[in-house]
């Protein structure tokens, strides 16, 4: 099973205060997980898109490789992330 993403884990410490300022953390941090969960599954959709094979190993750069790549970059660095806070 998955750990606990990091802001969620400081949104239940937070509401474990009952103080006004840290509901309104806990909430933010909530909503920026949400945003955070819509962006990788957009840039998974766009990661599992097959790309144009070029011969020689040569990359494509036409603006639908590039997109492809950048997705799969910003999952790669997602990943590694996620595997720091283990
Ligand atoms: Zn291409």
């Amino acid at each position: 099973m998955d750990k606990q993403p990091e802001a969620l884990r400081l949104a239940d410490v937070f509401d474990a205060f009952d103080i006004p300022l840290d509901r309104e953390a806990a909430a933010e941090l909530r909503r920026l997980h949400q945003v955070n969960q819509e962006l990788v599954e957009v840039a998974e959709m766009a990661a599992g898109i097959s790309i144009h094979t070029l011969p020689d190993r040569m990359k494509c750069r036409c603006s639908q490789c590039d997109m492809v790549n950048l997705a799969r970059s910003i999952l790669a660095k997602h990943k590694e992330k996620q595997n720091e806070t283990i």
